[in-house]
Order: structure tokens, then C-alpha cells, then sequence
């Protein structure tokens, strides 16, 4: 009996011993090589920052406070996505609606679907355009629930790992630790949420982009225009909001900080309703500014519009 166990714990060193030599070796091999990635905006490019730390060299494609449905990339986004081992975007009618420039350049760059990049918002529960339930005509704002962004978080740490798996400890420890993050401020917005009589419970904003987020805390939404690829504020659009705003008990309005904000400062002085704050819903705030990263812009959202609301 004695014999076996020294038997097996000489066997455990000697393997331990294996996986040290073999993971140093690695380790020496690849720290002049960082993984590369491209994130197609400023939300998605924070979440894989806040697995990844400085383990991997990140390029965000649309800049902060810009729309990422429509855009035209830079010459420096068609590199730096060519040389890219792993790149990340959301999918659902998002980079891929409207003029589709995610689709234009993956193609250019000669990527591939699932083998370089990835839908973030894999696994989630799609919810449709009005009146729609097909492909392409999905609504993408699903991070706006933070049980969404938590599934998006799940989804940044497995492609990290798969490609980098020399991280893959470092990268699970700190999704756990981020996971437990969003989940507190979850549970903490579905309470405040509930505080709210539900007569005073609406969400107004310019882009129609509250769906998930009224549907996970339990708070209706209108809006001016549905998706940015659409006209956006036409005089119909108006009348449509201010007709259905002047039935209501609706007491604030909001903005989104990646729209033009006119045509909601037209609803307000139709209605005499205030613009009560700036929210962020397409993309996150300039560093150092309030609502600078995907948890600081929900937390920012969630605690303007229950106050709005609770005017
Ligand atoms: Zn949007």
C-alpha cells in the first residue's frame, strides 16, 4: 500500500512538474505576441476589456457616441480586422443591418463566421422588430438587459480562451468576478424597477431601443423612430409620439447620447414634457466622464430613468 501511494505521488510530481516546463516554454514563446482583437464597438470592446485586461492588444472600431448601426470603417479598422485573430461584434441586425459595413468588411478582410469572428449576443433570447420575426429583422439592442450582457460577457471569455488558452484561468477568474458585478446591479434595477407605480411607468426615447430592457425590468417604452436604420425624426415619427404623449401621464422624456437630439427637443416643446436626462444606449461615455463603460452606463441608465420616472 505504502509502495502504491509513493508510486502516485511520485507520478503527480512528475506530471506537475510537465505542466510547469510545458507552460513556461509557452509563456516565453508567446509574450511578444499578444492575441489580437477587434471589437466593433465601444460596449462590446469594454466587456472583453474587463475579461481580458492587458492580455490582449483591443481595437474598438466605432468611436464613442457614434451610431454602430451605419457606419463607413477607416482605413485603420480594415488592417487592424485583417490582422485580427479574434474579432467580436453583435450581431442581430446590428453592424449587419442597415448599410451592413460588418458584413462588407469581414468579407474585404477574407474572415469567417465562427472561425474568426463571433456574435456576442449568441444564446440570447431574440426579441423582433414590430410586426417581424425573421432574420434581419431582429431588434439588437439586447445588451440594455444586464442578464443579456452577462450572457455576452460568457460568450467574449469562451472565444478568448479558445484562442488564447494559455489565459484561459486568468480570463475565467475575471469573468466570474465581473459576472457577480452585473448581477448585483440586475437584481438591484429589477427592485428600484418594481418601487415604481405602474402608471408612471414609461420609457420615451428617440430610437426605439428599450425593448429587452422593458421587458427585463417590467417598464413600457415609445419611441420617435425603431431602429437608427430607419428615417430618423420625420414629421410623422413626431406626431405619431406627441399624439400618444399628450393621452398619457408620462411626466419625462430621455435621450439617447448617439442620436441627433432635435427631434426629441421637438416633442418636448409639442408636449411641454422635459428632457429629463442623457442616456446611453449605442454606446458608452468618453473616459472619465459618467457612463464610461458597460456597467457604468447601466448603472447610469437605470438610476436617471427611475428617477425621471418616479417624477
Ligand atoms: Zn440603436
Amino acid at each position: 500500500m505504502k509502495k502504491i501511494v509513493l508510486l502516485v505521488s511520485t507520478l503527480v510530481s512528475l506530471l506537475v512538474l510537465g505542466a510547469c516546463s510545458s507552460a513556461d516554454q509557452n509563456s516565453s514563446e508567446n509574450t511578444q505576441e499578444k492575441l489580437k482583437v477587434v471589437a466593433t464597438n465601444s460596449i462590446i470592446a469594454d466587456i472583453t476589456e474587463n475579461i481580458a485586461g492587458d492580455k490582449i492588444e483591443l481595437h474598438s472600431i466605432v468611436p464613442v457616441g457614434r451610431d454602430p448601426h451605419e457606419y463607413d470603417p477607416l482605413p485603420e479598422d480594415v488592417q487592424k480586422t485583417t490582422e485580427a485573430d479574434l474579432i467580436l461584434y453583435n450581431g442581430i441586425n446590428l453592424e449587419t443591418g442597415g448599410n451592413a459595413w460588418f458584413t462588407k468588411l469581414v468579407n474585404n478582410a477574407g474572415k469567417e463566421k465562427n472561425v474568426d469572428y463571433f456574435a456576442v449576443s449568441d444564446g440570447v433570447d431574440v426579441i423582433y422588430l414590430e410586426g417581424e420575426n425573421e432574420e434581419g429583422k431582429e431588434d439588437p439592442h439586447a445588451w440594455l438587459n444586464l442578464e443579456n450582457g452577462i450572457i455576452y460577457a460568457q460568450n467574449i471569455a469562451k472565444q478568448l480562451s479558445v484562442k488564447d488558452p494559455e489565459n484561459k484561468e486568468y480570463y475565467e477568474e475575471n469573468l466570474e468576478e465581473y459576472v457577480a458585478k452585473l448581477d448585483a446591479l440586475d437584481k438591484e434595477a429589477k427592485s428600484k424597477f418594481d418601487a415604481i407605480p405602474d402608471e408612471k411607468k414609461m420609457i420615451v426615447t428617440s430610437e426605439g431601443c428599450f425593448k429587452y430592457f422593458s421587458k427585463a425590468y417590467n417598464v413600457p417604452s415609445a419611441y420617435i423612430w425603431e431602429i437608427n436604420t430607419e428615417e430618423e425624426g420625420t414629421p410623422d415619427q413626431i406626431k405619431n409620439l406627441v399624439t400618444m404623449l399628450r393621452d398619457s401621464e408620462v411626466t419625462s422624456l430621455f435621450v439617447e447620447s448617439s442620436v441627433d437630439d432635435r427631434p426629441m427637443k421637438t416633442v418636448s416643446n409639442d408636449t411641454g414634457i422635459p428632457i429629463f436626462a442623457k442616456i446611453f444606449t449605442d454606446s458608452i461615455a468618453e473616459k472619465g466622464e459618467d457612463g464610461d463603460s458597460y456597467y457604468a452606463m447601466m448603472k447610469w441608465n437605470l438610476e436617471k430613468i427611475s428617477e425621471g420616472l418616479s417624477n
